[in-house]
């Protein structure tokens, strides 16, 4: 089959490590006589210095017309300033915005070999695997109004946590059908005992449950949820949340699973169900890290992940998708590490030879 692919490299490690998710796209392409047209396009620090935006209007159309997108990340100290009119991750946001990919799905699964990587006991970090559903076009992130004004009184910054029923309907149920191919439990994060916003979620989501009898569906604060993460990690199957809370939770979801180079994330702008292809975007969750930028240390595991659920949901080949999955379990289980998961007695890798070990086993199952 053919299939046009958009290559967003971004800022920092991004460029290095969406390298090697392209490596390993094209070892599949190989293996299973599957053709790819690449189209590169700018984002974020460097469209910014290129083109004075962090997502140019071509670059949105170049993306609308793909089959998928990969991205790596942005962020560039250069433009830290928070007073600067221009943010690398306002690129980010665009194109969540322009695709309407209202569904970032963030697997935390930890690999039993990466035990020794996270700061935690063993007992209670063993056999976490869990997926966070986190809504990502509305919410706080996207809310109006959102600006800062000065007044007699001082200076004042506002932010607006909003959603309609139709956001918060279309999200659970993501959150819902993913439960139904698992373990079936849902637990929907919200802070309802506070927020409005909150309420409503909480109120239409016990609504969709009647729909999806065989799912167990349960309701948690964030709060307990971030305490829960850390005391209980197994306890979870499937968390829907909405935008900034999902944020938050992933980043310290990602200790559970030993690294932020190990965590994957894919966008879509639709349901997911057999056979059908969403558009969407695929990234890891972390960032440009510019202190490990152009050494070649990054991991590029969590993008090569993400290529894994690019195959799943936008191209609709799950064989593609394990094929990966697999590969990049065996390149674990034989002892290779980047520097992030690094333990005694591993042999050490660069992120190009990583990408090298595990595009080779795709290519030769
Ligand atoms: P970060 O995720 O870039 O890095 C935090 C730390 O995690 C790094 O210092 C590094 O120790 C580790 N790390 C991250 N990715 C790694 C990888 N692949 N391999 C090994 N270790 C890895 O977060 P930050 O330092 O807070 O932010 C840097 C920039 O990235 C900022 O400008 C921020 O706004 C931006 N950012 C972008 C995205 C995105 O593009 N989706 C997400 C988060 C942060």
């Amino acid at each position: 089959m053919k299939f046009k692919i958009a290559v967003l490299p971004g800022d920092g490690i991004g460029p290095e490590v969406l390298a090697e998710g392209v490596k390993v796209m094209n070892a599949v392409g190989t293996r299973y006589g599957h053709k790819f047209t690449t189209t590169d396009g700018l984002i974020g620090g460097v469209a910014i210095a290129a083109q004075g935006t962090a997502l140019s209007e071509d670059t949105v159309k170049m993306c609308k017309k793909q089959d998928a997108i990969m991205f790596g990340a942005v962020g560039d100290p250069r433009y830290d300033d928070p007073m600067a009119k221009v943010h690398p991750e306002d690129g980010l946001l665009r194109l969540r915005q322009a695709l309407k990919t209202f569904a970032n799905l963030r697997p935390v699964k930890l690999f039993p070999e990466l035990i020794e990587a996270t700061p935690l006991k063993t007992n209670i970090v063993k056999g976490t695997d869990f997926v966070v559903v986190r809504e990502l076009t509305g919410g706080l992130y996207f809310g109006k109004p959102k600006r800062q004004w000065t007044n007699a009184k001082g200076r004042h910054g506002v932010d607006t946590m909003i959603y309609s029923e139709q956001e918060i309907d279309r999200i659970v149920r993501v959150g819902f059908e993913l439960a139904r191919k698992r373990r079936k439990k849902l637990t929907s994060v919200d802070k309802a005992n506070v927020l409005q916003s909150s309420r409503l979620w909480r109120q239409v989501t016990m609504e969709i449950s009647r729909e999806y009898p065989d799912i167990a569906l349960d309701h948690m604060l964030v709060d307990t949820c971030t305490m829960r993460m850390i005391q209980n990690p197994t306890y979870f199957d499937v968390i829907v949340t909405e935008n900034t809370f999902g944020d938050i939770i992933t980043d310290e979801a990602s200790t559970l699973t030993g690294s932020m180079g190990m965590m994957p994330s894919a966008s879509i702008a639709g349901i997911p169900a057999e056979g059908v292809r969403i558009r969407g975007f695929y990234e890891p969750i972390h960032g440009s890290a510019p202190k490990h930028a152009g050494k070649n240390e990054a991991n590029p595991i969590a993008t090569i992940l993400s290529v894994a659920m690019m195959f799943r949901y936008s191209l609709a080949l799950e064989n593609e998708a394990q094929a990966i999955e697999k590969a990049v379990e065996d390149t674990i289980k034989e002892g290779y590490r980047t520097y992030d998961i690094m333990s005694p007695g591993m042999t050490k890798l660069g992120t190009k030879e990583m990408g090298d070990v595990i595009a080779k086993k795709v290519e030769s199952k």
